[in-house]
């Protein structure tokens, strides 16, 4: 299947889960531009449909591509009004034919960045200059810029742990770029801990895991995300320790996120607990509620756009949780104002995230509708997801739903066993750990069940069919 065939394929897949406005409005134009070790490359023309892509359609493009070439472990987008010149071998064929890929000209000076930070892995919209100090995020915010400056100097390793959504990766891209940006020739590389413990494994497989080492102890900086997904993991803290010993000598600068301190991580080797907290810990907390107002004038300004102080306000009021989400809630005002071509009023902003901001108890979702919801995903019959079979290929989808009705509807355990053929309470409870658990170190898992609940809230409550 050539990469023109399988996103044709995909992009069959994906008009049927979304609406049209919002498939012609985000996929036209796009194509891939290539796949390499599972990860595909999305060519869009523009920013706003590479966040949409990324982030909101982000499970249903893999699920999509993977229906097709189950191997696909990740998606990214570049902005391919223009290709770099070292592409135009015609590698990619279809891409130049594409409304919105011809035009090449010579990139610009921001372009060429662009390119370089995506290169090393890093998202050039994340910057120092992007990123909004408040009291939350002051301390890391510094230590990180510092690093930037004095790299393998000062502060190493640099730990940076906080809740999610709020700032770490962004953070912690911001050193990459200001590095790439500084342009001194330094070898920059950005990477998850789930992405360094999957291309371990890969590189045990294939034997080449000489080359895996060698690689890492190359780096100049190396930053690693999310490395709480480090427990229970042996293998790889053995050789995450190794690699950062060696790099630790070598003076080279190493920085780490997590979404909690180094002692909080359970089953951390304690080498390895003592080397992270031998350097500089911040955390980031929380934002206030004029730290979101800020945050969120500053993605106003960056979409071009104007919005009154009391929208801004009424948004930030409302959604606290983290800046993710307050990205998510703005994209989606945004959205919904284009498509249906309505100014942006408070009356408006209101009506546009009243079912964000409800939860799915309120907004009338039943047991019903996860099952619906989970059938449909997992492509099994709604009645045999709910009988007493125990067939094994029922179970993982079975657990499923009856986490999300804990999660979602927060209902008793003996009411979800009793819905699911007269089961005991032991069963759901079992059921909703395990998924918990599960969801932590498995990330095709979070993804899937972020996807069912995208499903679950778009289910049209009123003429559901149960
Ligand atoms: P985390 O890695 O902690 O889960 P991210 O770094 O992915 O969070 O942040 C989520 C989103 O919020 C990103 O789009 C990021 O740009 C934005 N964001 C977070 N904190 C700030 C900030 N202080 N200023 C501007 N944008 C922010
Ligand atoms: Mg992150």
């Amino acid at each position: 299947m050539t990469n023109e065939e399988l996103w044709r394929a995909a992009l069959g897949e994906i008009e049927l889960s979304i609406s049209k406005a919002n498939f012609s409005t985000w996929f036209k134009n796009t194509s891939i531009l290539s796949i390499e070790k599972g990860s595909v490359t999305i060519g869009v023309p523009n920013g706003f449909a590479k966040e949409w892509l990324e982030n909101k359609y982000r499970a249903y493009v893999l699920n999509a591509l993977r229906n097709f070439q189950n191997e696909i472990g990740d998606i990214r987008c570049i902005i391919s009004v223009s290709r770099p010149e070292s592409d135009l071998s015609g590698k990619t064929p279809g891409a130049d034919r594409l409304p919105g890929h011809k035009g090449l000209r010579r990139p610009t000076k921001g372009e060429e960045m662009a390119q370089k930070s995506l290169y090393f892995n890093l998202n050039p919209r994340y910057i120092f200059e992007s990123f909004i100090v408040g009291e939350n995020n002051e301390l890391a915010r510094a230590a990180c810029y510092a690093v930037s400056q004095n790299l393998g100097r000062i502060y190493n390793p640099l730990f940076i742990y906080g809740g999610v959504g709020l700032g770490k990766t962004h953070l912690l891209q911001s050193i990459g770029n200001e590095v790439v940006r500084q342009d001194s020739g330094r070898r920059v590389k950005y990477t998850t801990l789930e992405k360094f413990a999957n291309e371990l494994i890969e590189s045990i497989k294939n034997q080449t895991i000489g080359r895996f080492k060698e690689d890492y102890q190359k780096t100049d900086l190396l930053i690693i995300d999310d490395v709480q997904f480090l427990q229970g993991k042996e293998k790889t803290q053995h050789e995450f320790f190794h690699i950062f010993n060696s790099l630790y000598q070598l003076n080279r600068q190493i920085v780490i996120s997590s979404d909690r301190p180094p002692k909080a991580i359970p089953a951390l080797e304690e080498r390895l607990r003592s080397r992270f907290e031998g350097g500089m810990i911040a955390d980031i907390g929380r934002p206030d509620l004029e730290t979101r107002m800020a945050i969120l004038e500053s993605k106003v300004n960056e979409k071009g756009l104007v919005l009154e102080n009391e929208i801004v306000r009424y948004v930030a009021e409302n959604v606290k949780n983290n800046i993710r989400e307050l990205e998510g809630a703005l994209n989606r005002i945004v959205a919904e104002s284009e498509f249906s071509g309505r100014e942006i009023n408070l009356e408006f902003v209101k009506k546009s995230l009243s079912d964000i901001l409800s939860s799915g108890k309120r907004k009338g979702v039943q047991f019903q509708h996860i099952v619906e919801a989970v059938s449909g995903f997992y492509k099994i019959d709604g009645q045999k997801l709910v009988s007493k079979g125990r067939q094994k290929e029922l179970s993982r989808a079975r657990q499923v739903a009856m986490y999300l009705m804990r999660s979602e509807l927060r209902s008793s355990y003996p009411g979800i066993g009793q819905f699911f053929g007269g089961r005991d309470h032991t069963t759901a409870l079992h059921a909703y750990e395990k998924i918990n658990r599960d969801m932590e170190t498995d990330e095709r898992l979070r993804e899937e069940i972020d996807l069912v609940k995208e499903k679950i809230y778009s289910l049209d409550l009123v003429c559901i069919s149960c």
